[in-house]
């Protein structure tokens, strides 16, 4: 059993043991940077380029994380700061300059927006065929707060979910914090989702996601969780996954806020009722564990059963490098969580400041997976989230006279496309996926007429 968020809040007001300093919800957006203390402390240039740049890619953060997660000693280098206060480099020069301009002309805020807007259009917001592609139909009609792209998983996309406790400045996800209604996945309608999950019995996984769900109150969680305990139709749904980072940015979640409790007695009677929860955890780097608030929201979701696994992109500036891994896996595994992917930094946003070579980003992994004991080599990657599916760098290797990657689908629309090995020439520089050739006088990626078929058919229907 869990204590009562009552008793343990009496707790941690006596001093016993002292969690948090920030026990308020408090966020700033772009409108507040002139809220936010230790920003004052950094030089105009800095204040003004954080400016430019939140213009346009979201920007939100929230007490906590500024005051226990960044170390401002180390401002700019400080790998939280970078995570959530936008750079100057995020932006290419070009565009920098022209929002630069603008705001210096004291444009309004609809020419704000305008140009904003432009710039957005350029930095990819949809990548991966999610719109086209994922969304799922029940009777013809399509559901737009869902994605169905392997068999197994669907995402589901609660719509009062679809904001996070601190926006993340490499986060995919971001057109739609960025007030693009027309690119949002959101959905009020919760018995789209079990009509549509009865209707698929060959689904085994939900995997409900955001923005992050657990900005949500307990009882919205609710609503879309519980008839998982009672319906029957819904039986076969075996596997219940919350995307999350707010162990991250909000950890008081799970231990201070009034319906924490009420939060873990719903992840403990889905696992009474046989269900495999996992919460998936977004961590960027071991810093984002050290807080004795994280280590006791950790410890109380494993109380209920629940299994926390955790994920994360691989961002250079921030964890290029292979110390921060393994000792980010191996706090994961002190703390009893499972790593389970590396990602690929995808190619979107602020990508130009984010992206790492494909080639360096496999040595970064290898060279961490090295320094681990097998319990964290439980961690995929590094893993490209493409069009087709997760493609894992499993190696660089030479056949015959050529360099090659060795290349897998972790995931796939088609499953039989999974764990085929191909095989790509090698390129030190490429990024993604869409920058690979096939290696060994192949024309084609094995899968990519199949791939075609399945667009083609999916944009007739
Ligand atoms: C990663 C992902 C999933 C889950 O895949 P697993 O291999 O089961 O973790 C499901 N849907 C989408 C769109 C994904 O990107
Ligand atoms: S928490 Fe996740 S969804 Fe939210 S901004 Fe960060 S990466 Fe994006």
């Amino acid at each position: 059993m869990t204590r009562t968020p009552a008793r343990l809040q009496e707790r941690v007001r006596k001093g016993a043991p002292r969690l948090t300093q920030v026990t308020r919800y408090e966020v700033y957006t772009a409108r507040q940077l002139d809220r936010i203390a230790p920003l004052a402390r950094l030089p105009e240039e800095t204040r003004f380029a954080i400016r430019v740049v939140a213009q346009v890619l979201p920007f939100r953060v929230n007490r906590y994380v500024v005051e226990e997660l960044i170390d401002w000693s180390r401002v700019p280098e400080d790998p939280v700061f970078r995570l959530v206060f936008p750079q100057r480099e995020m932006l290419s020069e070009a565009d920098f300059e022209r929002m630069a301009g603008v705001l210096r002309a004291g444009a309004d805020a609809r020419r704000v927006r305008e140009v904003a807007d432009e710039i957005r259009a350029g930095l990819n917001p949809h990548p991966a065929g999610q719109m086209a592609l994922n969304v799922p139909l029940l009777d013809g009609t399509p559901l737009p707060g869902m994605q169905h792209k392997y068999r197994e998983t669907v995402l589901f996309f609660p719509s009062q979910g679809q904001v996070c406790h601190s926006y993340c400045t490499f986060c995919f996800r971001w057109a739609q914090f960025v007030g693009d209604k027309a690119l949002r996945f959101a959905t009020h309608e919760a018995e789209h989702l079990h009509a549509y999950l009865a209707a698929h019995p060959e689904v085994t996984d939900l995997l409900v996601t955001g923005g992050d769900p657990m900005v949500m109150k307990t009882k919205h969680l609710a609503a879309y969780l519980e008839p998982f305990l009672s319906r029957p139709e819904l039986a076969r749904v075996q596997t219940i996954r919350i995307g999350t980072k707010s162990l991250s940015f909000w950890p008081q979640r799970y231990v201070l806020d009034e319906d924490a409790d009420d939060l873990l007695r719903l992840l403990e009677r889905l696992v009474a009722a046989g269900r495999h929860v996992a919460v998936m955890a977004h961590f960027n780097h071991w810093r984002e564990l050290e807080t004795p608030i994280v280590r006791e929201a950790v410890r109380r979701i494993r109380d209920t059963g629940a299994v926390i696994r955790a994920q994360a992109p691989l961002l250079r500036h921030i964890n290029d490098d292979p110390g921060v891994w393994a000792r980010l896996w191996q706090e994961q595994v002190r703390l009893g969580i499972v790593p389970y992917y590396l990602f690929v930094e995808r190619d979107t946003g602020a990508r130009r400041y984010f992206e790492v070579p494909l080639a360096r980003a496999w040595a970064i992994y290898r060279e961490a997976v090295q320094r681990v004991s097998g319990l964290a080599r439980t961690v995929r990657g590094p893993s490209m989230s493409a069009a087709p599916g997760k493609v894992e760098i499993q190696g660089v290797t030479r056949i015959g006279e050529e360099d090659v990657f060795v290349l897998r689908f972790i995931q796939a629309r088609n499953p039989d496309w999974v764990q085929r090995p191909f095989f790509a020439r090698f390129d030190p520089e490429a990024t993604w996926l869409d920058q690979l050739e096939p290696a060994l006088g192949e024309k084609k990626f094995f899968f990519e007429d199949a791939f075609a078929a399945l667009q083609a058919a999916r944009t007739a229907g």
